[in-house]
Parts: C-alpha cells; structure tokens; sequence
C-alpha cells in the first residue's frame, strides 16, 4: 500500500526533547506530473521534503522515515510549539490548489493517517493543516480540503456551526474586550497571535488562516456572525479535547 519507490535526502534527526505529536496536511500547490515533485524531493538543493506524499491515483509515497524530520514546515507555529519540523509527520497531496481534491486521494489520506495516529499515539486535534501553523505565509492544504470528511473519521476538529451569516453585526454587546476575547480564543486554539486588544493586520491574517480552516466559504479576515459561532465552538471543542 504505501511505496518506498522514491526516497529525499532531505532530512535531520529530529529533537528529541520535543513529542511526536502533529500530523500537518499540506498541498503540492503545482501543476506538474507527480513524476516532478519526487525529483524536487530527491534533490539535495531543494532542501524540502515530507514523510509521505500521495499522488492522483491514491498511492502513498514514503520519503523520509517517520523516525526522522523532514523539511515540510518552514517558519511555523502551534500551541507553544515552534520546532513543527520536529514535532510532526509531513503529508503532501498532489493538487495544484485550484482543483478538487479525488476521492482516492483523500481515502488514502484516511487510511494512512488512521495508521499513523494509532502506531505515534497522535491525538486526533493535532492533525491540522499548514496554513495553520505557518499564518500568512501559507495557504494549503486550501479552502477545498475536506476536514468535514475527515472529521467524520474522527480526524481533526470540526464545527457544525451556521457557516452562511456573514452580518458583521454581532449578535452580543460589543465591548472594548472584544478584540481581546477572540484573540484570546485563537490563541487558545493553537495560532501565533498576541494578545493586543487591536484589530490589527496580524490579527486579521489570522482570522483568514482560522478561517480558510473552519469557515472556508468566506475568507475575509473579519468577525461576522457564523465566524464568531464557529470560533467559540471550536474553541470549546480543543479545550475539552486537551484536557480529556
Ligand atoms: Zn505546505
């Protein structure tokens, strides 16, 4: 099920004071035949990699062994945690961000990452996607990765809150902590965010990573309605899941 055809050289040991704790789902974000990421891979200068990549056929791709620590994250962030390279397993899709991802791909998905959460104890919270851990420097695995499916196999957190009310008028009084309580609930969360009290731009891009995750409809950077539902419910939804 899962080929050892291709291997990268493009590894280090990992930290060995830090968990294996994330699984990071990202997207190849390229057009090209699935024969031109391997060669990426295989090169010494490209300096990238990932533990698994899985092309529009389905198969699963092995490139580095989870033992070590692949060069998939970059610059990234979560929940206390800034060496993700070290504390996570790297999975690639091949899809150019534009396109649908296939059915076979995200049943191979399923199952690798149902092994991989079973053999590294990887709790089902800690499967996220790049553009979370990596906030306004990237975006994928994009506004078109079905977390809804995934969540159904108990993968990852999702919310069933209204995703449509996109009135900026909030439903409860405005006050001048409210800027202060989301940032606080993102934070929570897991995202890079200061809590400053003011909508700034770091601010914003944030709500657009939380957003492009969670509410992917409309990725805007502002607290609407259903954003302000969404965020408080998943919010809830880590907090009861870590402290289980
Ligand atoms: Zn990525």
């Amino acid at each position: 099920m899962i080929s050892h055809k291709y291997k990268s050289p493009n590894f280090n040991e990992r930290d060995t004071s830090l968990p294996l704790k994330y699984i990071i789902i990202h997207y190849t974000g390229v057009k090209s035949p699935f024969s031109d990421i391997c060669k990426w891979f295989e090169k010494p200068s490209s300096a990238v990699s990932c533990h698994y990549a899985i092309d529009y056929d389905g198969t699963i791709y092995s490139f580095v062994d989870v033992q070590q620590r692949a060069w998939h994250a970059g610059k990234s962030y979560w929940n206390g945690d800034s060496d993700i390279n070290s504390a996570s397993i790297g999975i690639e899709i091949h899809n150019s961000g534009d396109e649908d991802f296939l059915n076979i791909q995200i049943e191979s998905l399923i199952y690798l990452i149902k092994f991989l959460m079973r053999d590294y104890n990887i709790k089902y919270y800690d499967v996220i996607g790049h553009s979370d851990i990596s906030v306004s420097r990237k975006i994928d695995p994009g506004k078109s990765f079905p977390w809804q499916i995934l969540s159904k196999e108990g993968i990852g957190i999702f919310s069933n809150q209204d995703s449509k009310n996109y009135s900026k008028q909030i439903n409860k009084e405005r006050n001048q902590f409210f800027n202060e309580i989301n940032q606080k609930m993102l934070k929570k969360i897991g995202f890079d965010i200061n809590i400053t009290n003011k909508f700034d731009n770091h601010t914003k891009q944030v709500i657009e990573a939380f957003q492009r995750h969670w509410r992917p409809s409309k990725i805007d950077g502002f607290i609407d309605v259903s954003t302000e539902d969404i965020l408080i419910d998943v919010s809830n939804q880590f907090n009861m899941a870590r402290v289980r």
